[in-house]
């Protein structure tokens, strides 16, 4: 179910917000208010140091680990907390586990809210107003035009975020993996299949299609 958005802040941007906040950055820089070098360790941290190799850590120990994956479920804050990804767009995070029957897919239908500790920077597409009206309504078209085409039989569950709960996918781990490492499980994790746009994908095949 779509919640109403009322409140949300992103609704309360002005319009051009990109030069607005550049406007407002370089007011704050002037006046000694922001180090521009604070501010460029913020940005970097969050172009190169988080990303979906966070989230994909979280769902391989949850596939390895069947207390954890419990936990992980049902006291995600405080798994989070213990990890030290929670905050900064990370807090109340819901995680939604993928079954046989039931398959997971997020999107914010308003702006762009999304767990970022936990995979980095969103991806383009998920900003898209295409994506953003179309998930909710026809998810599964839009999961075949992510060459994810699910059975008939199986229902798809879409999360609209919120500025208060972000969702975490966790994919189910694939047959061909059972077994492996924790690191390795991590390798099959993607991070469309913890947006629920995609599914776990062999770290050989994966390879094989960036080269391609
Ligand atoms: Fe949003």
């Amino acid at each position: 179910m779509p919640h109403e958005h009322h409140d949300h802040p992103h609704s309360l941007l002005p319009p051009e917000p990109e030069l607005r906040v550049k406007a407002l950055e370089t007011i704050l820089v002037e006046k000694g208010l922001v180090d521009p070098e604070a501010l460029q360790l913020i940005i970097d941290t969050y172009q190169h140091k988080i990303g979906p190799q966070i989230g994909a850590r979280l769902v391989a120990r949850a596939w390895a680990d069947a207390r954890f994956k419990d936990r992980l479920l049902n006291d995600t804050d405080t798994v989070l907390d213990e990890a030290e990804l929670a905050g900064r767009q990370g807090e109340h995070v819901v995680v939604v586990e993928n079954t046989a029957d039931t398959h997971n897919l997020v999107v914010c239908t308003l702006c762009s809210c999304y767990p970022w500790p936990l995979l980095g920077i969103p991806p383009g597409w998920y900003k898209s107003d295409n994506y953003r009206r179309r998930a909710v309504r026809e998810p599964r078209a839009v999961l075949a035009e992510f060459g994810l085409t699910l059975p008939e039989t199986t229902r798809i569950r879409v999360w609209d975020s919120t500025a208060e709960i972000r969702y975490l996918v966790l994919p189910q781990c694939p047959e061909q993996a059972t077994n492996l490492s924790e690191d390795e499980l991590a390798q099959w994790v993607t991070r469309d299949s913890m947006i629920g746009a995609g599914l776990p994908i062999c770290p050989a095949d994966s390879n094989m299609q960036i080269e391609g």
